[in-house]
């Protein structure tokens, strides 16, 4: 246990024994860190033994104290606990640990402490993945050694330690990671937009706001936010920011400030007050207003960075999406059928129907997370020629978007798909964009995607 504060200021502090709450990829990954440093871990999980025990032997980890079926105070032995993305922070036990006086850190915070590397964080409510999955194509093109990890798939804590202080670390964070940091500072850091989400884990929208936003705690100087022009909420942080970082904008010119933005088909930014050509995205793959938002952040990270305008086109137009993010999967007859399955947002749904003319056959619905449907009615009423509604958000959206035409609650993915055949034209589009998530009827995003994308696969050529 640690007597004072104080010691954990020091970059790589760890105590001898170190408690690890989750052992999802993160947990493990932080587990063989650890393990490897010859630090002493107790591993403690809410599922059951039979389910840890395989994964602790699947990961040549059987022999690690542990323990299942929830956290104990067996916790609060250790020096420091250390959380997996999933796990709340203000479960009980952490609470006991943090009156204990033992740090309570998310896996960035780990990660953060044991890289060379600059980290260039990508933080916001939509848009995290594909922005830095874009940032690291122009990192590639770039020749620079980095990795893209995070929220994304591969925990920091895997791969920091392995980048030289030459290269970087893309990082995508949420607002749950963000809640614990202590030194994490990343170098660069942008916020894309911040939207009602989540609100079914924070009290209010000020509180989601401000997990956010506590990305900046630790920078100061020449570090940089890159900031949504477009989102007052961002614009008025910037204005009460009085020079604590650089700030940059993207996605609209704004006179003056260093910006990066789109006109026609290039991107121009505007940096020490001498504007340029940047890129020609004409050829980008990655569709949509939203994706042309996610582009100009990439390219503000990069040209904040030194990266070279020929490497961040390159970057860009190589970049070929990422599934389930308006994903093409097929077309048959003139229909074309794309699965947005990680669309969690109302702002998402928006986004996607808002990429086509009035020609979109909706499949919304899944887990409510309070998003504000009736904010984005305008945008489905004008583009969705119908729209089936799955799982338990169905009533709701229902209730707000009740005047537009042939919209129907059906019990599943296959129903709704049955119905829209009977309906469409060929030049018709049909997307899976939830705006929900899938814990009602999926374990994941992933895996309703997936159902999607293989009945669609499934539908004959001649039912449309
Ligand atoms: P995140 O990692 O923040 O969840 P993703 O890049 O995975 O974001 O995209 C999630 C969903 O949001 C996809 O449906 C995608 O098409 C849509 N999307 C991507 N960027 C934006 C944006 N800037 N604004 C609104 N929606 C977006």
């Amino acid at each position: 246990m640690v007597n004072s504060m104080e010691n954990t200021k020091s970059r790589e502090w760890l105590p001898e024994k170190v408690a690890i709450l989750g052992a999802g990829r993160s947990g493990i990954a932080v587990a063989k860190f650890l393990l490897e440093k010859g630090i002493s871990i107790f591993i403690s999980e809410s599922c059951t033994s039979d389910e840890l025990d395989f994964i602790l032997a699947s990961n040549g980890m059987a022999d690690v104290p542990h323990e299942a079926d929830g956290h104990t105070e067996k916790v609060l032995e250790c020096g420091l606990v250390v959380l997996s993305p999933g796990i709340p922070s203000d479960i009980r036990i952490l609470n006991k640990a943090r009156e204990a006086r033992i740090p309570v850190w998310p896996e960035i915070e780990l990660g953060y402490r044991h890289s060379k590397a600059p980290f260039l964080a990508v933080t916001g409510s939509t848009g995290k993945s594909t922005t830095v999955e874009l940032l690291g194509s122009i990192l590639d093109a770039a020749g620079k050694e980095h990795a893209v990890a995070g929220n994304i798939g591969t925990p920091i804590i895997q791969e920091a330690p392995k980048i030289s202080e030459k290269g970087f670390i893309a990082a995508e964070i949420s607002s749950f990671q963000l809640e614990n940091i202590e030194l994490f500072r990343p170098r660069v850091a942008v916020v894309l937009n911040l939207m009602k989400n989540h609100l079914d884990r924070y009290e209010s929208e000020d509180d989601y706001y401000s997990a956010k936003k506590s990305i900046i705690q630790n920078m100061a100087g020449e570090d940089t936010m890159v900031l949504n022009a477009q989102d007052e909420n961002l614009v008025t942080w910037a204005q009460n920011m009085n020079g604590k970082v650089r700030i940059v904008f993207f996605g609209m010119n704004i006179k003056d400030a260093s910006c990066v933005w789109c006109f026609g088909s290039h991107l121009y930014g505007r940096f020490d007050k001498k504007v340029e050509g940047i890129a020609d995205i004409s050829s980008m793959k990655i569709k949509g207003k939203h994706n042309i938002g996610n582009a100009c952040a990439a390219t503000a990270m990069a040209k904040i960075v030194g990266i070279d305008n020929e490497a961040i086109t390159k970057g860009l137009t190589e970049f070929a999406g990422l599934p389930h993010r308006m994903e093409f999967i097929r077309e048959i007859n003139g229909v074309t059928y794309y699965n947005d399955s990680k669309a969690t947002t109302a702002e998402s749904v928006e986004c996607a129907v808002n990429a086509f003319d009035s020609n979109v056959h909706l499949i919304a619905g899944g887990k409510d997370k309070g998003c504000d449907f009736s904010s984005i009615y305008e945008s489905v009423k004008k583009n969705a020629k119908s729209v089936r509604l799955i799982g338990e958000a169905a009533g709701r959206i229902m209730k707000e978007w009740k005047d537009i035409a042939e919209i129907k609650k059906v019990e599943s993915l296959k129903e709704a798909l049955e119905e829209i055949s009977g309906m469409v034209n060929s030049g018709d589009v049909v997307i899976l964009s939830p705006g929900c998530s899938s814990f009602d009827m999926f374990s994941s995003f992933e895996e309703r995607g997936d159902e999607f994308r293989k009945l669609v696969n499934e539908l004959e050529e001649g039912s449309s």
